[in-house]
This record gives C-alpha cells, structure tokens and sequence, in this order.
C-alpha cells in the first residue's frame, strides 16, 4: 500500500518558483567589477530564467546538455543557474582559476555545448578556444565586445515559457574537484539531492536562512554548489547580496549598506576584514552570521567573530558531498558553556546534519571504526542523501554497497557525535610511526598576534620519517622570531610536534578558493633540508 499524498518534483525550478510567488519584490543586489551596482528581484529573475529556457532552446540545446559558466558572483550568474537547470540542462560552473591544462580536461570531459562569461575572462577563453571544440555557443555575461551578450541574448525571449518537467533524480548540475590528485572528477547533483540539501540548509541548526535573511555568499559560485546558498535563499526567498569583486573594502561596505545576515567565506576571507579594519581602523561590519567553510577556522577567528556579536557557523563537507555534511550549531548545553567553551565548541566541524551520516574508521584496519572518544584520529567517511555515489562518466560506483564514501579527510568523532578534523590523509606527518596533526599546528601557530599564516607541511627525514616544516606569514609589522615562536608553540602542542623547522616567507601560494596550496607549497620546498 502507498500513502495517500502527491508525488511534487522535488526540482530545483520548484525553488525559484516559491520565491518569485511568495518573495517577488525580494531583491537580488550586484557590486559589478566596474564599481556600479545594480538590482533585481525574484519576480524579474524567474523571468530572465525563463527567457534563458527559450533561447537555450532556440539554439537547439537539448535536456541533460551541459551548459558552462565561467563567472564570478552575480545577479545574471544567478539567472543562469535557474534558466540552465530549468531547461533540463547540466549547470557546469567552471573554476577560472584552474590550470590550462585542467581546463582542457573538464571541459572536453563534460562535453559543455554553451559557454558564457564574464568578461574578465575573456583572456581565457581566447587561449583556451581552439582546445573547446565541443562548445558550439559563446555568450558573455558583460559585454558586447566579444560575443553576443547575455541580456541581448535573452531579451529577444518573452519569457512565457515552461520549466523542464523530469524527473527529480535528473541530472542538474555539475561540479568538478580541484583534483588535487589525478585528473579533477565531475559530481553530478541530481534536482533531488540539491532539493533536500537545500531543504537541510534552512533548519534554525544549520544556516537558519529565512525570508528577513539578506545572504552575502563571498564563496564564488564555481566553488562546490556555491554552498548551496543560491537554492536556499531561493527555498526562503531571502535577500541575496553578490560582488564581482572580493575586496574587503567593498564587502565591509556591502554588508552595512545592504543590512547583511549572513556571510559565507573561506577562512582567507575572513582575515582580509579583519586586516582592513586594522589598517582603516574602522569597525567590524555588523552581521548576525558568519559561515566559514572550506578548510577549518582557526580558534583565534571564530573568537574575534563572536567578540563582534557574530554567530559563527562552521561548516564541514567537499563537492562530492553538495557541500554540507556537518555543522556547528549549538548543542543544548550552549548557554552553560564558557566563552572559551563556545570558542572551542565552534573551532570543531560540529555534527552532522539530518540527511548525511559521518563515521571515522581506523588508519591502521579500514574494517573498523575508529573508537568515538574525540581524541583518536580516523578516516573519516560520509552517506547520504546528497552524497556522491559515482563520479560523472565513470565506469563504477565510487563508493561500495554500504554507500561509505572516503573523503581524504581525517577526524576525531566524540561520543557525543562532534567531528574534529585533524587533517587530510595526505597532510598527516607521519612522525616516527605516530601521525601529527598538520591542522593543528596551523591553527596554534595563527594564534600568534604576529602570524598571518601558517602550513605545516613534512619534510623527509633519514631517523622519524617524516618532521614537520612550519611555514609562516608574518602580519604587516609583526617581529616574531623562529625562537620566540617555538616557545609560544610549546604551550599548545606536544612536545614532539614542534616543527623542526620554521620558514618566513612573503605569501603562502592558495588555491582557486582561496585555500593555502599545500600541494604547490610542498612543490615549493620539495629540496629542503631540515637542520641537523
Ligand atoms: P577542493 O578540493 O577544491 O578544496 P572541496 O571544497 O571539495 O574542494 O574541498 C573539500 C575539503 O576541504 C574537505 O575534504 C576538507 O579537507 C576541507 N574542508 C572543508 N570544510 C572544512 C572545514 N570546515 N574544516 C576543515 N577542513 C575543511
């Protein structure tokens, strides 16, 4: 026997559909590159996604077509998002950031029929055309200079159009991983997965996005699903606020102007506010939240956060897992914790949300899990229903019949359910047998007043194995010795985690999302000798 109620698509085109009815005047705010601003509202956004779905049409594009964009944030980006989808087609957004030669790959991986473009990257897509051939249409997002663009693309569309029925297991969207290791590989959210992540994103315990929300996601929209915060504010008709440009100037700005909630970033991003307020001397921008994902918030940050009256919500997950798997919302003992307490409780990665299950299995016998004492590292492994089960075109399931995808990363769980990322698997050192927390020597070294950044990376040694090298960034005026800090390090790490060596060093290199580059970090060091 079956319940009695309706199946509803659970589609994305559903999202947009709820805001521009329940939330049409809501408004969707652009910071362009050139310095002006502009303004939508769902209303009109639903519109120009529906002029999107004809003119996709028109050009004879097909559902499950991958249609690319190679785009920072914006308000026409985000009409993209809807029209692509809308029409049934694959949403790919491309990182700009990625090499030549990953470029190449993804593209011609993916087989994207349509590219369209900010104009800032013209250069790539000048260098990068000849090695496109699948891509059949250019479309700039900006300006009429270079290819027919996006507005007088769909204006000659009347909108009245429909969405794309299908099925809510159809493909929606594509995401490819910085393939750290390998070629990159492409997740395909399904309508449903991004749905029901949508739907987990709203809860008071995750993000709380509701409708008086006004949403700043600094996180670039080629980044891992934007974090999902397009479809959420769709879900809730929140209030979206985007800039083609990150400078913290212009964000601090944004985000007292346009009456901000809630601000997704990377650590990185969080730290150029702070510098900025440093050398401007003017007053943290008051918000409600700070979403900080991407790699984990140092104690130092979440504490200055949350001295400014901010909630800080750290969340973990990857592309493979839409993002967000765990988040750290405040457990019922919150109001009985110390300051300190809530400081260390939200430097955590939390727990994970309903829809997304975590265990951390033993580094040394993968059959078994590591034991759940907040203390003993594992691998730490998700499923779920926004979980990847095979990477785009590959030949089998990436994860086994009990659906335990390995996410690289390594965790301490609790026995209360907590997870505590030590590391990744690759950036574990391995010390004389015993792993040391690169993470957490990162995290130490930052809560020097004089230290910017910090990576710790192993360097190769004939007796241990592997040591630790620390690499740090000084702050703008800051003097602090490699002596001064091994004696600040002593006090926060064992004894034998203290890096054998300590480099200064101008810049750390990072990632397309701002992450610091290990990988090109231990290219960088890749001849050092650590001192006798
Ligand atoms: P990329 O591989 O390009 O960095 P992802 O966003 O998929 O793209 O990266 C996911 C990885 O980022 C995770 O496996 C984890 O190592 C790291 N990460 C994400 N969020 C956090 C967090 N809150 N704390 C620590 N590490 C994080």
């Amino acid at each position: 026997m079956l319940g009695g109620m309706q199946d509803w698509e659970m589609r994305v085109s559903g999202l947009i559909d709820h805001a521009a009815r329940a939330h049409p005047t809501r408004e969707i705010v652009t910071h362009w590159a050139d310095g002006t601003q502009s303004r939508t509202n769902w209303h009109d956004l639903r519109c120009d996604a529906l002029r999107m779905v004809q003119a996709l049409r028109r050009l004879d594009i097909y559902p499950e077509d991958r249609v690319a964009t190679l785009a920072m944030n914006h308000a026409r980006h985000l009409a993209s998002w809807f029209g692509i989808t809308g029409a049934g087609c694959v949403l790919h957004t491309i990182n700009p950031r990625l090499f030549d030669d990953q470029l190449d790959y993804i593209v011609n991986h993916a087989r994207d029929r349509v590219l369209i473009y900010d104009v800032a990257f013209h250069p790539i897509v000048e260098r990068m055309r000849h090695r496109w051939p699948t891509i059949e249409h250019y479309i700039c997002f900006d300006d009429p200079h270079h290819a027919v663009t996006f507005a007088d693309w769909i204006a000659v569309e009347d909108g009245d159009a429909l969405w794309n029925p299908g099925d809510e297991r159809g493909p929606c969207m594509l995401c490819y991983t910085s393939g750290t290791t390998g070629d990159p590989k492409g997740v395909l959210y399904s309508h449903r997965s991004n749905v029901l992540h949508t739907l987990s994103m709203l809860q008071p315990a995750c993000l709380a996005i509701e409708p008086r929300s006004c949403v700043l996601p600094i996180v670039p929209m080629f980044h891992a699903n934007n974090w999902g915060l397009p479809w959420a504010c769709a879900a809730t008709g929140a209030k979206m606020v985007y800039s083609q440009v990150a400078d913290a100037a212009v964000l601090c700005d944004l985000i007292s102007a346009e009456k901000v909630t809630h601000v997704g970033g990377v650590p990185t991003v969080w730290f150029s506010m702070f510098e900025h307020m440093e050398g401007t001397g003017r007053p943290m921008p008051t918000f409600e939240m700070a979403l900080s994902g991407g790699s984990a918030v140092p104690a130092s940050v979440v504490e200055r956060l949350m001295r400014g009256g901010i909630r800080v919500v750290q969340a973990w997950g990857m592309t493979e897992t839409s993002p967000i798997a765990t988040v750290t919302y405040e457990p019922p003992e919150w109001d009985a914790m110390t300051f300190d307490e809530q400081v260390a409780c939200k430097s955590r990665q939390g727990r994970a949300v309903y829809g997304s299950e975590v265990r951390a299995v033993s580094l040394f016998d993968p059959f078994s899990e590591a034991p759940r004492d907040g203390d003993t590292p594992g691998a730490l492994q998700v499923r779920g229903a926004w979980t990847v089960k095979r990477y785009f075109e590959a030949e089998e399931d990436t994860v086994g019949s009990d659906r335990w995808f390995d996410t690289g990363d390594v965790a301490a769980i609790s026995a209360e359910g907590v997870v505590r990322l030590t590391d990744r698997t690759k950036d574990l050192i391995k010390s004389g047998g015993e792993w040391i927390s690169s993470v957490d020597l990162e995290n130490a070294a930052v809560a020097h007043p004089d230290v910017l950044e910090a990576a710790a990376i192993a360097v190769a040694h004939p007796r241990w194995d592997e040591r630790p090298l620390l690499v740090v960034v000084r702050r703008p005026g800051g003097a602090v010795s490699v002596e001064a800090l091994l004696v600040f390090l002593a006090d926060r790490v064992a004894r034998w985690w203290l890096p054998d060596a300590i480099e200064f060093v101008e810049a750390l290199p990072h990632t397309g999302t701002g992450k610091i580059s290990k990988k090109d970090l231990r290219l960088q060091f890749r001849d050092y000798r650590l001192p006798e």
